[in-house]
């Protein structure tokens, strides 16, 4: 047994996947599961496979490159790189997009090579201000990308929101996304067959709902892998909060007084921490540190612990208030958030563990 390592639920986490299936297809919408946050681990894009998944998302080539040969749609969620355009090609065959010139180099490097148009999801940028054309500009980019670059096909619209600027979808940004669709496909005379309307954050529009019927494709990471509804943080009925967890191993425990001792400087990572003097305290320190994992997404089984800080290789904790009488060798279990699963599948110290 070695730790720190992430621990992943295969039932659990196979549930949420068919449960989120099960909620979208009421609506007649599709699930394009985000594999992102796994790094490029194997075994999750199988799960999400045998849990009936066949529209895969995420951000990194290499990512797809390690599940090229499982079965499904593949689309990259990230704006892609010039640069990337001709592996993007190979492993892709959808990609969201917001720049002209970007769809543009795609187009040509299609037609120089013969390959089959590459379909693009125009993104518009409904207000939180990532990726995509704004929506008067819309209608003018389809027709130039429809009319002057035939490598591509255009077949829908996307939007997000909830990453950069944390904008929550709204009925009337929907509303302004859907009249977007129709304008382009009475204007043009085309059909847009995948009008992705955003993330986990827009799932609970579906059972409200309040999602527009055009809308027949949702990318979702967060609301399946923590159960976890988006915009209100509460479980989803029938879903497991917790499919995925983390083991840490306890290295020390010591007695000491909670405000460190000489003039302050900064800390590790250049900042100049804070404490407060809450006398000698009971702590214990874990094998687990910053270059693993992000603190503040992680959420102690034992509510009674809380994070002090830390290092690159080391977690300080307050056990004052703890029933548990915590010893060198025992371990620490957390719930994970978004920034403590990414840190922790990217990290090669952590092992991942998978039980049914
Ligand atoms: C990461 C990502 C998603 C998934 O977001 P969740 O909140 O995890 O559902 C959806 N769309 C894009 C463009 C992304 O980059």
């Amino acid at each position: 047994m070695s730790y720190p390592k992430i621990i992943i639920n295969e039932t659990k986490f196979k549930n949420n996947v068919r449960r989120a299936i099960e909620i979208c297809k009421e609506k007649n919408i599709q699930v394009l599961a985000v594999t992102k946050g796994f790094c490029g681990n194997r075994r999750m894009a199988e799960l999400y496979h045998e849990a009936g998944i066949t529209n895969f998302g995420d951000s990194r080539l290499d990512n797809f490159e390690v599940f090229k040969d499982i079965p499904g749609h593949k689309q990259l969620l990230r704006i892609p790189m010039i640069s990337e355009i001709p592996r993007m090609i190979e492993l892709c065959d959808s990609s969201l997009n917001g720049d002209l010139d970007v769809i543009q180099k795609i187009s040509d490097y299609c037609v120089q090579n013969q390959k089959k148009p590459h379909e693009i999801v125009l993104m518009v940028d409904l207000g939180d201000r990532r990726e995509g054309v704004l929506p008067e500009e819309a209608l003018a980019s389809a027709q130039k990308i429809v009319s002057e670059m035939p490598g591509v096909k255009l077949i829908g619209l996307g939007c997000n929101f909830g990453c950069y600027g944390a904008r929550i979808p709204s009925d009337e940004s929907m509303d302004e996304f859907i009249k977007i669709k129709h304008v382009i496909e009475k204007t043009l005379h085309i059909k847009l067959t995948h009008i992705s309307g955003g993330n986990s954050l827009s799932l609970h529009m579906v059972w409200e709902n309040r999602m527009p019927d055009e809308v027949n494709f949702l990318r979702m990471g967060f609301a399946m892998i923590f159960g976890t509804e988006d915009m209100y943080r509460q479980t989803i009925s029938g879903m497991y909060r917790d499919a995925f967890r983390c083991e840490a191993e306890v290295v020390e425990v010591d007695y000491k007084s909670s405000m460190p001792i000489g003039a302050c400087g900064i800390d590790a990572f250049g900042h100049k921490p804070y404490f407060e003097d809450i006398g000698d305290i009971k702590r214990i320190i874990l094998g687990i540190g910053k270059l693993d994992t992000m603190f503040d997404a992680m959420i102690p089984y034992d509510s009674d612990l809380k994070i002090l800080g830390g290092s690159s290789d080391h977690m300080i904790i307050n056990a004052q208030n703890s029933k548990i009488n915590y010893q060198a060798g025992d371990v620490v279990s957390f719930d994970l958030d978004w920034g403590s699963l990414l840190y922790l599948f990217n990290s090669n110290y952590v092992k991942k563990e998978f039980e049914k």
